[in-house]
């Protein structure tokens, strides 16, 4: 397998870590912002399968390539899955990484459950529509206090199963082995939607 693929997603951090996790199977990645940038997709669905899809099949269509699109977040059982689907704008619209945790501390202050898993779906898409999609995901826990400036997101409150440093202590080559991100990647290169592409010609 080796070809290009475009990342429907201008997160340079989940472009990075998309490489790192599919350069061992021969597929590069191409942000959608160096082949002109990611048409505005309102991420109103009520699932990250959903989320996925759109952003997948809207930049497939005004790219003409071959795309691959990430929705994620995390879910704290304690918070009845929130922030979920929201992660992204959880402290309001014009959030941002550091506003979203800080609310998530917040919500946490004196919950003895602290459990919680990090979720991503894939969808894969070409010209002519969806090829598929492919979910992982990582479970562990909401610390106290937020720990390391590595990664993004709630990265510095999370730490995985069997783990004691957070997403942001560890280096990206921890992260990127056992992430929702890396699992969603290899389920769906383990179900063919990478192949798919191959054999439909459409990649590039
Ligand atoms: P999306 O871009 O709509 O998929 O939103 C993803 C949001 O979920 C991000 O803005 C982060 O808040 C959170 N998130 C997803 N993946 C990660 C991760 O790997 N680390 C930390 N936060 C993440």
């Amino acid at each position: 397998m080796a070809f290009d693929i475009v990342a429907a997603t201008g997160n340079r951090h989940k472009i990075e870590e998309m490489r790192a996790i599919l350069a061992p199977v021969g597929i590069t990645v191409t942000g959608a912002l160096e082949i002109g940038g990611m048409p505005a997709v309102d991420e109103d669905g009520a699932t990250f399968a959903e989320n996925a899809v759109k952003k997948a099949l809207a930049v497939a269509k005004a790219s003409q390539r071959v795309v691959l699109a990430d929705d994620s977040g995390l879910e704290v059982i304690a918070l009845g899955g929130r922030p979920g689907v929201h992660s992204a704008r959880y402290a309001g619209e014009g959030g941002n990484d550091g506003r979203n945790l800080a609310k998530l501390l917040r919500e946490m202050e004196g919950v003895s459950d602290r459990r919680a898993r990090f979720v991503a779906v894939i969808a894969v898409a070409g010209p002519d529509g969806l090829l598929g999609t492919a979910e992982g995901e990582v479970r562990g826990r909401i610390i106290a206090e937020a720990r390391g400036d590595g990664g993004f997101g709630y990265d510095p409150a999370f730490v995985p199963e069997g783990f004691e440093l957070t997403f942001g202590e560890m280096p990206a080559e921890v992260k990127n082995k056992l992430s929702h991100r890396a699992n969603a990647l290899h389920a769906a290169v383990k179900a063919g939607l990478f192949q798919k592409l191959e054999q439909s010609g459409a990649a590039p």
